[in-house]
């Protein structure tokens, strides 16, 4: 049998990938990234991996996902992180309000979450090739991948992504394909030393949800996360300010930066900033389908199916279509 193709090495894609290498199918995946991950993107900055998509993992408790994180854990790749945020209010006049904010158990790693996504296609015998698909088109034969035949193709990735790629036999697929992402920046900047614990709030200082500002609407403090206390800060964007920005995605660097240092009244300036840009950060509105399988054996997975679009949902649509195809292949 020709392998499946599954396209995007993103946690669903590898998710999806290591259920059908368990079955025994043969499973090719492709991702037109240098790395695997996808939106659990951790660049070196300032010496260390620094997360720039996702900001953590949550898990469901004594759920399946649940169970692969307790691995992690084992392994010492990833450690609860805390389940303890700030509230900030940007407060137009008198300065930033804070509230404690206490949730589920939020996860990081050690090595950034990346290594995460590595680490799962590692223990499942995955191995990812660099390379960006263009078409998928349904042949008399089966499925066609950039002309390779095979007998299934997975897409594990956002709708309007796996919309572009349907060509002959398939376009009719683009109309399950219709649920939008919002986009996000998300900015790093590092400094000499800590300044922030304890200013806007008593103790350590892990993250804060932003409400009312136009520019921020959320701060990670990526040294409490990465276990280093490195004076790092990620801070993400509105859907908004992502937006207007999309094109040139530096220039909403310095309005970032200020809203940073005013909310966590931080006066020096960083050693250095990085801008990264996600135009399909995150899906919008719901989905309560799993995935999509076709009777053609065409698969569309990702966090825009089953749950809110996170980590867990993305793992889970993955492997559930893997199984699922899995069951129809074997
Ligand atoms: C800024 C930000 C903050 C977030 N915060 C959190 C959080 O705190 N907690 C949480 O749980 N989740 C968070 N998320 C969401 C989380 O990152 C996603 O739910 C999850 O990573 C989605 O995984 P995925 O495999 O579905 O998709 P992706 O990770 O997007 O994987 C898709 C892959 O497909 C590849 N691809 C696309 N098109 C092609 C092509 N034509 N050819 C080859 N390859 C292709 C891409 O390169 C990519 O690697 C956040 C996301 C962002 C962007």
């Amino acid at each position: 049998m020709e392998p499946v193709v599954v396209v995007g090495a993103g946690i669903a894609g590898v998710a999806c990938a290591a259920e059908l290498v368990r079955a025994q199918v043969p499973v090719r995946v492709v991702d037109r990234g240098r790395r695997m991950g996808g939106r659990l993107a951790s660049r070196r900055l300032a010496d260390r991996p620094v997360d720039l998509g996702a900001s953590y993992l949550t898990a469901t408790q004594d759920g399946d996902f649940a169970k692969v994180v307790d691995r992690w854990r084992t392994r010492g790749l990833a450690f609860p992180w805390t389940d303890t945020f700030l509230a900030l209010d940007a407060g137009a006049d008198g300065g930033p309000s804070a509230e404690v904010k206490t949730g589920p158990v939020r996860w990081g790693a050690t090595g950034g979450l990346r290594s995460l996504v590595e680490a799962l296609a590692g223990t499942a015998g995955v191995t990812v090739e660099e390379g960006a698909v263009s078409s998928v088109t349904a042949t008399t034969d089966g499925l066609d991948v950039d002309g390779a035949a095979a007998p299934a193709v997975v897409l594990a990735m956002p709708d309007e992504q796996a919309a572009r790629l349907l060509g002959d036999g398939l376009t009719q697929h683009r109309e399950q394909l219709t649920r939008p992402s919002e986009p996000i920046l998300a900015l790093a900047a590092w400094w000499a030393s800590r300044t922030w614990d304890g200013v806007v709030a008593p103790g350590v200082f892990h993250g804060a949800f932003v409400n009312g500002d136009d520019d921020l609407s959320w701060i990670a403090d990526d040294g409490r996360r990465r276990g280093d206390d490195a004076a790092v800060l990620v801070a993400h964007s509105t859907p908004a300010l992502a937006a207007a920005h999309l094109e040139d995605p530096e220039s909403a660097g310095p309005a970032m930066l200020a809203a940073l240092q005013r909310l966590l009244r931080i006066e020096d300036e960083p050693a250095g900033t990085y801008v990264q840009r996600w135009s399909l950060a995150r899906p919008t509105g719901e989905r309560d389908d799993p995935y999509l399988l076709t009777e053609s054996g065409l698969g569309v997975c990702g966090d825009g199916w089953g749950g809110p679009p996170k980590v867990e949902t993305a793992w889970t649509s993955g492997r559930d279509l893997g199984r699922a195809l899995a069951a129809r292949l074997a």
